[in-house]
């Protein structure tokens, strides 16, 4: 599974070398396999799988189930947690697509598993020793039962085959966006107002006209900065149409299959099946809190639709009355007001963000506040832009001989550019859950974890959303790699997923804080460095237009829920309902939601947590008091949140962190722009 949402040796002078001497044994890498290694292994290790099950079924005493499951965890993330990231990253596509085949084969498995009556009788009737095994048990007894163990035979079978068919579909569909070539073809004329270097990295064809692919670092720029609405317009609807009706019909029976699954179980709807297990617990929450976003959110965006209809009649020196704002006018002419506003130009921010500084930055700030030190690794990897480092702890007060300093934690590793045939946005894979509990020949000699960071930076410099960008997925790697739970089920970012966003949310405020952003001058001597008053303006900058991004994740989780419901409308009529209702209106023809990949890949009904896990971001914050590069609260925060993956609620760790329950109060402040 992934979580949602970036060279050289410039800049690495903070990164000290040095060599952990206790490792005997290499480190954890991830394994390069091509398309006849997977076929070789497949359908043997899923055997091997089968064959501990059994063993694990032969015994009638609960005893040691727990420990027994954590190994057949393992044993399944060796060959699930490698073929995923594979299946995006492989230079091959021979190599991606014996991943996805073999993936395939590996829901059924996991669903039989957690059929079988023997092994649920084992848990359920387990006395656990302490709070962590009674939240692992719980775990896998709300498994347990979504996988239909209580059900009757046929229903069983039901649940199984419509699990793999969702699996299925999702793949598909994830597939047809990743195969899609699809182009815009503008005119050198039509280029007007994107900068030199996005020009030329572009391909063109014979006629010297340029081709410009579905890839978000090459559309999002386009839209903000071509001043010829015609060619915005173009690339906006086919950007708009990109995945095509293939994955509307897709997305169709995923909502069907998904509400059949839910009614197997005696559940009105598939919200309330999932939504049971979540930190909300209801969809009337859900709904609550989406209500507030709204009503907090809709006025300031139709606010802001104004504003910027008036910027763009001034622009045009048309009267208001005869000026309409366009989707694809809004990034164009935000950007512009932006510009004119707050004096912040994106491009021109790539040169105080160079992306090796801006690497070497996020790591650094990591390194502080966590006290942990990046170390360059020679493990080999599937493209020669691809980096590793080790994790290792830097010891008391960074001090090179403190007693727990170089003792190693975790790999991380960083695919960080664009390339044919790759995933095409930002996220991170927790390839390697750690587990206390396993064994492992290479120190510290309990299995340690490996998280993948995989993005489509520009080469030269980022400008201040893809910063945001970088930290977010990194605080996803970092809450893999620096968990430290007994269970490989509980590691890092196995969370409640409408808390996952949570610690990423966090993290993305030390793009923009002055006192974070001063350590890049530590990072890159040479870059230009950014004024206190050229920050108070990115912050403005940032500020502004955020009623209608909150207005847009709000459209969003609005119609995740609406596919959810007991009667769900037919996927573009519930599209065109929701979004029809937004000032901008909709817009025919086109069909956004057949990119949307979040709701085929784990998301259904869960994009609401993008928010809801924003509120106890925010929240968290303010364990910082201000000081977002303190060690002692950031030490903290890694002990009492990043350690503790899944195996406490996520209630318990945010009030132990904060020292008091968490709310919703900074959220709404920022939102209202009090923050
Ligand atoms: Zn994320």
């Amino acid at each position: 599974m992934r979580i949602h949402s970036l060279l050289s040796t410039l800049s690495f002078a903070m990164l000290a070398l040095v060599v952990d001497a206790r490792a005997a044994e290499p480190h954890p890498q991830i394994p390069l396999w091509d398309k006849a290694a997977i076929e070789a292994l497949c359908d043997p290790t899923i055997d091997r799988w089968r064959h501990m099950q059994a063993t694990m079924e032969a015994k009638k005493d609960s005893a040691g189930i727990l420990a027994e499951w954590n190994g057949l965890a393992i044993a399944i993330s060796d060959l699930d947690g490698p073929l995923s990231l594979i299946a995006n990253v492989a230079v091959d596509q021979g190599t991606r697509d014996a991943a996805d085949a073999c993936e395939l084969k590996i829901t059924p498995f996991t669903t039989s598993l957690f059929q079988s009556e023997a092994l649920y009788r084992r848990v359920r009737d387990l006395k656990p020793g302490d709070a962590i095994d009674r939240q692992y048990r719980q775990d896998l007894l709300e498994n347990f039962e979504d996988a239909g163990v209580t059900l009757a035979p046929e229903k069983r079978e039901r649940v199984k085959a419509i699990r793999q068919e969702i699996a299925d579909l999702g793949q598909q569909f994830e597939k047809n966006l990743r195969d899609d070539r699809t182009n815009v073809v503008v005119s050198p004329a039509e280029l007007a107002g994107l900068p030199d270097g996005y020009v030329k990295a572009q391909p063109k064809d014979a006629d010297g006209n340029t081709l410009l692919s579905m890839a978000n670092p090459v559309y999002i720029p386009f839209m903000q900065l071509a001043s010829n609405a015609d060619a915005r317009k173009r690339y906006w609807i086919a950007r708009q149409n990109y995945g095509g009706q293939a994955n509307i019909d897709l997305l169709n029976r995923a909502v069907a299959l998904r509400l059949e699954l839910a009614k197997l179980y005696g559940e009105p709807d598939y919200a309330t099946f999932v939504i049971k297990r979540r930190m909300a617990r209801t969809p009337a929450a859900v709904y609550r809190f989406l209500d507030d976003v709204h009503r907090a959110a809709a006025p300031l965006e139709k606010a802001e639709v104004a504003e910027l209809t008036q910027f763009k009649a001034d622009d045009q020196k048309l009267p208001v009355a005869e000026v309409k704002l366009d989707r694809w006018d809004t990034s164009y002419y935000q950007e512009k007001l932006r510009k004119a506003r707050y004096d912040v130009d994106q491009e021109a921010l790539r040169k105080y963000f160079p992306t090796e500084a801006s690497i070497a930055y996020t790591l650094r700030i990591a390194e502080t506040l966590y006290g942990i030190r990046f170390v360059p690794s020679q493990a080999p990897t599937w493209h020669p832009d691809v980096r590793v480092f080790d994790v290792v702890e830097r010891g008391k007060d960074g001090a090179k001989d403190g007693a727990a300093d170089g003792k190693f934690i975790g790999t991380v590793y960083l695919d960080l550019f664009p390339r044919p045939g790759k995933y095409n946005h930002a996220a991170a894979w927790p390839v390697r859950p750690v587990s206390t509990l396993a064994k492992q020949k290479a120190a510290p000699g309990y299995r340690t974890p490996l998280s993948a960071l995989v993005t489509n930076f520009d080469r030269v410099g980022l400008n201040q959303d893809e910063l945001e960008t970088m930290l977010h997925e990194f605080g996803h790697v970092m809450h893999g790699v620096l968990s430290r739970t007994r269970y490989a089920d509980q590691a890092g970012t196995s969370v409640k997923q409408d808390f996952v966003e949570a610690p990423s949310q966090m993290f993305e405020e030390w793009a923009r804080r002055e006192d974070a952003l001063k350590f890049f001058a530590e990072v890159c001597k040479d870059c230009p460095h950014l004024s206190h008053e050229q920050i108070e303006r990115l912050q403005q900058a940032h500020r502004y237009g955020r009623g209608s991004r909150y207005a847009r994740q709000w459209v969003y989780a609005s119609y995740d829920m609406a596919l959810t419901t007991p009667q769900p409308d037919e996927a573009m009529d519930a599209w065109r309902k929701i979004e029809g209702d937004t000032p901008l209106g909709t817009y025919p023809g086109t069909r956004f939601p057949a990119s949307f990949g979040h709701l085929m890949t784990g998301y259904a009904a869960g994009y609401y947590g993008y928010l809801w896990s924003e509120v106890l971001a925010l929240d968290m914050l303010s364990g910082f008091h201000g000081k977002l590069m303190n060690p002692v609260d950031g030490q903290r925060y890694r002990a009492d949140i990043l350690s503790q993956g899944g195996q406490e609620p996520p209630e318990r760790l945010v009030e132990r962190f904060l020292g008091r329950a968490p709310n919703s109060e900074a959220f709404f402040q920022e939102i209202n722009g009090q923050r």
